[in-house]
């Protein structure tokens, strides 16, 4: 379990990585919120624990810009700002948990164990990523993983590739591709649908996307499942 850690007090971030290290965690570790924003736009963690005090701002600050931007990262408040009106503060502006400094690292693991439990469904797939056999793809970001490697789709090729992994196989004509990129009311070329498949297809291989002579598309059986391993690395 990779677990973006972001705090400030060099003492207390080594005594968080090893203590989290030897629960079994691994933690990236951030001493600013400029660095927390670039490794989270770069990897996929399964937690964030965010002290809230930090040299370039306020941690809340990255909380509600990553709500706003739809990260859906799990993430667990660790600060001595802990009076009532400070835990509202903080789950108003995106956060699932709030521990008080100083803490316990048995309780901090416990909450980060309970968190990436509830954020996994039980260890099914999170709702807000799709399997594609060796893909997983996130469509509120568009960042598609491969092996570890992320891959930033634009918007529309993103919502197009997550409708055909909804239809897991089932052909979907043009026009039902067309309706789930555009609003009714915008008016665009006929021919968009065909750019992104082949625009996917260059990308990421041209079995990703078949083509039903006179139907439409569907998703390439190989990319079908969703039974297999997650894309991401997993973390030792
Ligand atoms: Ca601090």
């Amino acid at each position: 379990m990779h677990i973006l850690l972001v705090e400030d007090n060099a003492l207390v971030a080594s005594g968080l990585q090893a203590g989290l290290g030897l629960q079994g965690f691994t933690c990236t570790l951030a001493h600013t919120l400029v660095q927390a924003r670039a490794l989270q736009a770069q990897n996929r963690f399964d937690a964030c624990v965010l002290d809230l005090g930090l040299p370039d701002g306020d941690g809340l600050q990255l909380l509600r810009q990553w709500r706003a931007a739809g990260v859906q990262l799990p993430v667990l408040i660790l600060s001595a700002r802990s009076a009532l009106e400070d835990r509202i503060d903080g789950f108003r502006s995106g956060s699932d948990d709030h521990l008080a400094k100083p803490f316990d690292l048995t309780e901090l693991a416990l909450r980060l164990h309970a968190l990436l439990r509830r954020s996994q469904g039980n260890g099914d797939a999170s709702p807000d990523t799709l399997a594609l056999g060796p893909y997983t793809l996130e469509p509120a970001s568009g960042a598609l993983w491969h092996g570890g490697q992320r891959i930033d789709l634009p918007r529309r090729e993103a919502l197009l590739l997550a409708a055909l992994a909804q239809a897991r196989g089932r052909v979907l004509s043009t026009a039902q591709l067309h309706d789930s990129l555009y609003d009714l009311a915008q008016e665009v070329e006929s021919n968009t649908v065909n750019v992104h498949v082949h625009h996917l297809r260059k990308k990421l291989g041209a079995d990703i996307i078949e083509t039903v002579r006179g139907l439409g598309f569907r998703l390439g059986a190989a990319y079908c499942s969703s039974g297999s391993a997650p894309a991401h690395a997993p973390q030792p």
